[in-house]
């Protein structure tokens, strides 16, 4: 076994990391983790320092880590038949199964999955799609894509684009010009103190609408949003918000992409969030969830609408002109199909609904009447505690202050991680959802010693 002196240097010289500080970590200033092994909500490092993972990795390790009956799928797999490609009708037991399992789970009136390996190429797909369905309709003009400032959708040009989070657009010349972003869903950064939550969401559609006339319905494609904000913050959405959004859209003949990379496949509590907030899209992206991060693979789940269009643009031009090497890839695909098995078995959805509203209580109990603690929020097995200088003057920290990694840091030292999102004072917590209540007390009580250590 290699030393681990060894492999730091290794990692230092050789590994370009991502959303990583390059020039410190190159110089030895920025801290490594190398990761040895996984059970359940806890990981272990070359060290032997156990972590309770309070994020799921990247809030994907849904079933919690360690599962075999997965990892045995994928060897499984691996021997009888590691990759054949799915161009041209090919298909593998797997990957048709998986797309049948898909669609069962999926709203009723979705039609057909295209499978990728990630989020981001899922949504580069969607947008494709998108285009591809306003040319065969004759109405080339229509191809704005709205989505929202805060929204996360990937990293690649476009997807870059569509998230509307200034650093994946800095030096990068994102985002690119047929996106335009709107007003973020995210009551407590309201500018108007005074709104009641409904008026916040009157707002929300008022400004939304005004986008629309000034940009021209007749040149706008879809809208894109997570139904759940994650990266952007963990906000659930301010009440009444979809199903006025979806109205605004339906009346513009503007199509709607539920972005379900880390919502589908349980995580809110529902097995999908289009579900769990009543949207009806015309895609859906999964990810994450989708293979629980055992594999790599992504979809982008086709409703009937959108199908019959992209049928009609085969017959009129031939196959169509998109596709990956791996897609559906047949690893990706048994890891897929086993996840979503333990899901139904273990009935972990509901355990996401359950445990998960555990924990928001457990934290709420912990922090919530902090005087610099603004909020504690969440939704089945995800949760987000929002930091302020003074909460009742709506006063936010000065970002170079930190407070939000300096917290997420002192629970690291305690052996629980929990995720700084990129952007404000916002500690995230997504762990697996068979993470039990004893897990769920630990991360309350370090939660809470870590804030008392940073802001008193
Ligand atoms: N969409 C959402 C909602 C996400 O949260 C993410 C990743 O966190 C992505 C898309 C991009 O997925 P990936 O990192 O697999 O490309």
């Amino acid at each position: 076994m290699l030393r681990n002196d060894q492999l730091d240097q290794w990692d230092r010289e050789n590994f370009f990391h991502p959303s990583t500080h390059l020039a410190q970590f190159a110089r030895g200033e920025a801290p490594s983790r190398i990761i040895q092994t996984a059970r359940g909500c806890h990981i272990t490092d070359r060290n032997g320092t156990s972590l309770l993972d309070a994020f799921a990795g990247l809030y994907c390790v849904n079933v919690g880590y360690g599962r075999p009956e997965i990892a045995e799928a994928i060897a499984e797999q691996a021997k009888e038949l590691a990759y054949y490609h799915a161009y041209v009708g090919h298909g593998t037991e797997a990957s048709i199964t998986l797309a049948k399992m898909v669609l069962d789970r999926a709203p009723s009136h979705m039609s057909k999955v295209y499978f990728g390996l990630g989020g981001s190429d899922a949504n580069e797909t969607n947008i494709k799609l998108v285009w591809y369905y306003n040319n065969i309709l004759g109405r080339p003009q229509k191809k704005k894509i709205i989505s929202r400032w805060r929204g996360y959708h990937g990293s690649g040009l476009m997807t870059g684009s569509l998230t509307g989070l200034e650093l994946f657009h800095k030096k990068f010349d994102l985002p690119l010009a047929q996106v335009i972003h709107t007003d973020a869903p995210y009551y407590l950064r309201r500018k108007d103190r005074a709104m009641t939550e409904a008026q916040f969401t009157d707002h929300l559609i008022a400004e939304l609408e005004a986008l629309i006339e000034r940009e021209g319905a007749d040149t706008i494609a879809a809208f894109i949003g997570e139904p759940l904000m994650g990266t952007g913050g963990i906000v659930p959405p301010p009440a009444g918000y979809w199903p006025r959004v979806q109205e605004v859209l339906d009346r513009h003949d503007i199509l709607l992409i539920a972005d379900e990379v880390v919502t589908g496949f349980g995580r809110l509590g529902s097995m999908f969030g289009s579900d769990h907030y009543g949207i009806k899209p015309d895609l859906i992206t999964i990810a994450k969830g989708l293979t629980s991060a055992y594999a790599p693979l992504s979809g982008s789940i086709v409703g009937d609408k959108m199908w019959k269009v992209l049928e009609q643009g085969t017959d009129e031009n031939g196959a169509i002109g998109h596709g990956w090497t791996y897609s559906a890839h047949p690893i990706g695909a048994a890891a897929g199909v086993a996840n979503l098995k333990l899901i139904d078995d273990l009935g972990l959805v509901e355990a996401a609904g359950k445990n998960g509203a555990y924990l928001n209580a457990a934290l709420t109990d912990a922090v919530g009447a902090h005087g610099q603690v603004a909020e504690v929020r969440g939704e089945g097995m995800i949760a987000a505690i929002e930091f302020m200088e003074d909460p009742d003057k709506g006063a936010f920290f000065d970002p170079s202050r930190t407070v939000g990694a300096k917290v997420s840091a002192a629970l690291l030292e305690q052996g629980v991680i929990a995720r700084a999102m990129p952007q404000g004072d916002i500690l995230g917590f997504a762990p697996p959802f068979c993470l039990t209540e004893a897990e769920a007390d630990e991360i309350a009580g370090k939660t809470k010693k870590a804030v008392e250590s940073v802001l008193g």
